[in-house]
């Protein structure tokens, strides 16, 4: 049976490190899954930048103010023009059972290194709500 550009990708190793893309960020970026924890949402994030995945990029950072067809041309411009290396998460608070927590990671891409601590939260402050990004609270890009 021929496989689809999905399955192989699915054998890949996932961007964020975490196993196969099938097995780690692939079912969620699907909508299969829904990430459990705030740094899975993290990595699922970081992957999603990595693969191009715009719609779950948007899906997982709520922006009301911001127009969505000018932030998915923003999202797609920065997918392609940056060449994402790896990623390694530093350190997490929360973000478990609770309705907030905050990742802090460094992810290498081509020309630099982004150091970020990410705050996430449950929608709608409700415990079995969805995790989402919700900002930066500390960022420090090199290059
Ligand atoms: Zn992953």
């Amino acid at each position: 049976m021929p496989k689809g550009f999905a399955a192989s990708a699915d054998q890949d190793p996932c961007p964020c490190g975490g196993g196969l893309y099938g097995r780690c960020c692939g079912p969620l970026h699907r909508g299969e899954q829904r990430a459990l924890t705030a740094e899975q949402l993290m990595r699922s994030r970081y992957s999603a930048f990595a693969r191009g995945e715009v719609d779950y990029l948007i899906a997982t950072h709520p922006e009301p103010h911001q127009q969505a067809s000018q932030r998915r041309r923003e999202l797609q411009r920065s997918c392609r023009q940056t060449r994402w290396l790896g990623l390694e998460i530093i350190a997490v608070s929360g973000g478990g059972g609770d309705l907030e927590g905050t990742v802090q990671f460094e992810a290498r891409y081509q020309g630099g290194v982004l150091r970020e601590t990410s705050l996430f939260q449950r929608r709608d402050g409700q415990p079995e709500g969805d995790w989402l990004y919700i900002r930066a609270v500390d960022l420090d890009a090199e290059s």
